[in-house]
């Protein structure tokens, strides 16, 4: 059997363990009727998401990040469609946009942070040398 290695961007993507690759980081999808969790540690390899106390702290500048391109292109996206000089039309469309956006900005902005924004942690490719392996 060949043995395939998730390329970073579809493992980051689908929310999987930035050491694994295997294990999900979140429980529940982005959009759902019960609010997204995060595991503490990867229920496959047993990585500890926080690597540190308050490490997801620095979550919230790439959280942040990701809220001002999202309002930025929104911003334009509504010129674009309606030619509004209201305010009230941007402020509409931009709260819901941050609304919208905030479940995916939660999950994501963890995951950028563990998987572009932290050298130490290190992908592992063992974990899916042996896929069946589990202890
Ligand atoms: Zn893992």
């Amino acid at each position: 059997m060949a043995i395939t290695h998730t390329p970073k961007v579809k493992a980051m993507m689908a929310s999987k363990c930035p050491k694994c690759r295997v294990g999900k980081m979140f429980v529940g999808s982005t959009y759902g009727f019960r609010r997204q969790r995060m595991n503490d540690i990867c229920p496959y390899c047993g990585f500890r998401f926080e690597i540190e106390p308050g490490y997801f702290y620095a979550a919230m500048y790439v959280s942040y990040g990701l809220s001002v391109v999202q309002v930025v292109a929104a911003g334009l996206l509504t010129y674009e469609l309606t030619k509004s000089e209201s305010p009230w039309v941007y402020l509409a469309v931009l709260m819901g946009i941050i609304l919208i956006f905030a479940p995916f900005n939660f999950r994501y902005s963890r995951l950028i942070l563990l998987y572009y924004l932290t050298p130490k942690v290190k992908y592992n490719p063992k974990y899916e040398d042996h896929p069946y392996d589990e202890a």
